[in-house]
């Protein structure tokens, strides 16, 4: 009896066989209109007026301005979008990788991918997962996703970021999260050898308050990292 046969591929929202997210459940995610988010801090309904990433918002969480150039997202933040990644996660079904990493990759603007003899090519690198999930899952799950990105888009993979434990996230305010998550993403010592880069992408899974991807985009500042974006699977707003 086959793999297959024991442990059938079921779509990871409703559960029917055959693929790992079905045509139907695929064709009904809550995709993210880029051309109506803010295209500083991506909040979906900021292309005009942000109220996210205002002077008084970035005040309160201790920021004088956003250390990244510009932030995309793939989807909104919602029960089945999210039920992907934790499949993803918990489950560790690479196809689910793919399908993550093409929708990342269909957001990344065109500009952003730039390959010039001149070391001015853009890199990839993501945000790590902590030691304590990685022991639990047995691997990284935005290292999967970023692979298939960076041979998506041909822009060379580098491991930029070690991240230390914090709280749980999950329980803590906006603010908090900004206090708990500063200076926990360092720049591992081999990314300092290749630093100052002229255009580094970003990888994460989910943007709640951006508190990770500051802390890693502000420890890339502060190396000399010119043009710094994101790029993240889904949005929470
Ligand atoms: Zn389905
Ligand atoms: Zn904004």
């Amino acid at each position: 009896m086959g793999a297959e046969a024991l442990w059938p591929t079921q779509c990871a929202i409703c559960d029917k066989r055959g693929l790992p997210l079905c045509d139907s459940c695929r064709g009904h995610l809550p995709y993210l209109d880029l051309w109506r988010a803010c295209p500083r801090c991506g909040a979906p309904y900021g292309r005009h007026q942000c109220t996210e990433c205002t002077n008084e918002k970035l005040k309160e969480l201790g920021l004088t301005s956003l250390p990244f150039d510009s932030c995309v997202s793939a989807l909104h933040y919602n029960r089945d979008s999210a039920h992907i990644v934790r499949s993803y996660k918990d489950k560790g079904d690479r196809r689910l990788a793919q399908f993550l990493a093409y929708m990342i990759a269909c957001v990344i603007p065109p500009e952003w991918i730039v390959l010039d003899v001149k070391r001015q090519t853009s890199i990839i690198t993501y945000i790590p997962t902590t030691s304590r999930a990685y022991l639990k899952r047995g691997f990284d799950h935005m290292a999967g996703i970023a692979q298939v990105v960076a041979s998506l888009t041909g822009l060379p993979l580098y491991s930029l970021f070690t991240v230390s434990e914090t709280l749980d996230q999950r329980t803590l305010s906006r603010s908090e999260r900004f206090d708990n998550m500063r200076g926990s993403v360092q720049l591992r010592p081999e990314a300092r050898c290749i630093m100052p880069i002229e255009r580094v992408i970003v990888l994460d899974d989910v943007f709640t308050t951006g508190a990770t991807l500051c802390a890693a985009c502000t420890a890339l500042r502060s190396c000399g990292g010119k043009r710094i974006t994101c790029a993240t699977c889904i949005r929470v707003y």
